[in-house]
This record gives C-alpha cells, structure tokens and sequence, in this order.
C-alpha cells in the first residue's frame, strides 16, 4: 500500500466547474494545494485554486505537464479521454483509475458493463444506424428511449420514441451515431447512491435519496429518500458491488429508477461527486468532496453521517430572466446555504449555484429549499411550517 499523500500536497483536477470547485474548497480547508487544468479561463474551479492551467485535453504534453506539478490527480468532468488519463497515470497516480471513465463516459460500455456483471439495468439494445433502430424497437419496444453512446449528460443526445416517432428524425435528433435504445420506464421514483471506495478498498455511503427532475437535468434532492429499508438495503448493496468491481478509489454515484412493483434498477454512473450529493457539503459530517480528496490521497474515509434531513434545490440560469436574484432576502431565511459557482453568464438550463435547506424532516427541509427558491425568482409560494 503506497504511503498516504497528505495535507501540503498538491492534488490537480482535470475540468474546472462547481464539482472541482466544491472538491478544491474541501481540499483547501484541509490544507492542500489545487491546481484545475481545462480549456477554460476563469473557471469556478480555477476561481479558488492555487493555478489554472487553460489547454486542450487532447494537448498530452500541456496535461504531462501539469501532472508534473502535483502528487495525484483526479477529475470533476467525465469527458476527458482515456489518452489524457494515460498521459496523466505515467507521472502520478489518476484516482479513480482512467479505466472507469472510459467505461463510464460511454452508455454501451457502461451498460454493457453492468448488463454482464448482473446489475439490474432497464433492457436495452445498441444501435449503430438508422436502420438498425426498426430491429431494435422490435426487442425494447415501444415507447423507448435513445440516448447517445457518447458524451451525454442531463439529457442532452435523447429522444424518446413513442408509436409516431419517425426513425430516421430520431436517430438524428440522438446525435446521428452510435446510440443505445433503451425501454422506457414508467417509474415511481428515481433514487440515488453516493458512495466512496478507499485505496485499501474501505466502502462508505451517504444512504439513499430521491431526485426530482425537470427537463431532464436534477432539480431538487432530498435526503433521505423515503423508501423501505429493503430498497435501501439493496441500493447500497448494488452500489458497493459497482464500486467494488470497477476498482473505484474515489467517489461514485449511482442513479438508479425505483419501479411501481419496487425494483431497483441502475440508469447512470457518475465517477465523481454528483449534484444529488451536493447536500453533503452542510449536511453531512465528511462532504462528497472531502471524502473523494480522503479517497484520492490514501487517507481514511470520513463519516458520512446526516446532521440533519436536508433538501438541495438546483439554481439554473433561467432564474436570472428578471434580473438578478433577492440573495439578500434569501439570506434571511434560517437554515438555507446559499451556494453560488462563480459563472458570469447565467444562460437557460446551465447550472449556476444551489440551496440547501435542513430542517427536522427531509419533506419539511424539501419544502422550505423550494419555498426558498421560488422567493428568489419572486414567485409567491405557501410558508413553510414554522420552525420546529
Ligand atoms: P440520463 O441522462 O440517462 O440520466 O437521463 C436523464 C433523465 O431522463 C433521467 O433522470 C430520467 O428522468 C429520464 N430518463 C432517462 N432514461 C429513461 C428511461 N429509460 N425511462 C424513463 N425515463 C428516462
């Protein structure tokens, strides 16, 4: 077992938004040096690191030599390729390994991977043209999803087929390549893991929470999810086995649709903190972030226990359509934290901060995030019960 990196060490990102941000905060506060390395100049990352390297991910010798200058890296962004991982492995240790991006960032490698070890996974089928889509509705049927193979995220590269679709206008609208059709799932509820894996292979979970969406990107969590203790028990079970057998050193989120009859089964895999975990950064003993620096730098991992029921309610650039938004008046409310990314440009749909409301009760605090939240946009909304 290598000796742990510890506080003083320089831990360097690839990819530079609120992930490798909130991941330099816990790491800073701990005592260690961030450097961010993108194509992007003035990055939320970069905003609180100690250096901002701005180059192509493709540029191998830029990505050598911002590994040169740190003791480890890790990455906050799923699209870098397996070559800049390499590149990065033969100077420092990349946590997690480069393999579990490349199986990760790619939907029929990460299917197909968990398809084969006997994860529950909705059925699906590949689908390399638009001629082979008619095959492939035939075995899913219809309605279905088709989603981009590659470089995919809150939705973007999917289109749902229903009995009017035309195929070819679909397989288009998904990208027009490689492509995986997936059966549609009229579920109850999405749920999601955050879990972290140590060098010496110790697991810790932050418990179950539900996740609401809208247009497809995340749009309130609450934790904990009130789910029953055996859907629990097996989500915990399936994302320890995940962790397990993709090596992860680090942190992973695994989304999962919870069906009307009660089963689990895995939609995504994310090899970083996630935005359904993002309530640990108040809420919890150890944050995601601080545990993936724990995981990355060989040190034990921290408790996860939940101080309080919490809720987190994403801030999209839409909210600014009227001007900026009350922070001032949001800051009056108890028991919110106000998290704001550093973007200057507050476009539709692009992810620009976050609530997280606490409260005795994870509705209560699901409440109170969206009573904040909609205050901010100047929408009137029922109070929430008073403080209890
Ligand atoms: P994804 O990018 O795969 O996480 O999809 C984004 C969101 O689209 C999910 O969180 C679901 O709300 C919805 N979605 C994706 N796949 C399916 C499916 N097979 N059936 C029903 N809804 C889906």
């Amino acid at each position: 077992m290598s000796a742990p990196i510890l506080p003083g060490a320089t831990v360097g990102v690839l990819g530079s938004g609120q992930l490798g941000r909130m991941f330099a905060i816990a790491a800073r506060r701990m005592g260690y040096r961030v450097h961010t390395f993108s194509p992007d100049y003035d990055t939320p990352t970069g905003q609180v690191a100690d250096v901002e390297v701005r180059a192509s991910y493709d540029d191998l010798d830029a990505v050598r030599g911002f590994a040169r200058r740190t003791d480890v890296v890790t990455f906050e962004f799923e699209n870098v390729s397996y070559a800049c991982t390499e590149a990065v492995a033969e100077v420092v240790p990349v946590r997690p390994h480069g393999s579990v991006l490349h199986t990760t960032q790619h939907r029929r490698r990460e299917k197909t991977f968990l398809s084969s070890k006997g994860f529950p996974v909705a059925p699906f089928a590949v689908v390399e043209c638009a001629a082979q889509l008619e095959d492939a509705l035939e075995t899913i049927g219809r309605p279905a999803v088709l989603k981009s193979a590659g470089f995919g995220y809150d939705g973007k590269g999917q289109v749902k087929i229903t009995a009017e679709s035309g195929l070819e206008e679909a397989f288009a609208k998904a990208g027009g390549q490689e492509a995986v059709l997936e059966a549609f799932i009229d579920f109850d509820r999405e749920v999601s893991v955050v879990a972290a894996r140590s060098l010496d292979g110790t697991f810790a979970h932050y418990g179950v929470v539900e996740n609401e969406h809208a247009n497809h990107i995340l749009d309130v969590t609450t934790a904990p999810a009130d789910v029953p203790p055996e859907v629990t028990a097996e989500a915990i079970r399936i994302t320890r086995s995940i962790l397990e057998e993709l090596e992860v050193v680090g942190v992973l989120c695994v989304e999962f649709f919870l069906t009307r009859q009660g089963k689990l089964l895995v939609n995504e895999l994310a090899p970083r903190p996630h935005n359904s975990g993002h309530f640990t950064f108040d809420a919890s003993l150890t944050s995601q972030f601080e545990q993936q620096l724990r995981a990355v730098c060989g040190l034990p991992l921290g408790s996860t226990d939940l101080l309080r029921p919490a809720a987190m309610a994403n801030l999209l650039g839409d909210m600014w359509s009227n001007g900026c938004p009350d922070w001032a008046s949001l800051c009056a409310l108890p028991d919110l934290k106000l998290h704001l990314y550093g973007k200057a440009e507050p476009r539709p749909g692009r992810k620009m901060g976050h609530l997280t409301a606490m409260a005795a009760t994870a509705p209560e605090a699901a409440r109170r995030v969206r009573h904040a939240r909609a205050l901010l946009s100047g929408a009137v909304l029922p109070s929430p019960a008073p403080l209890g």
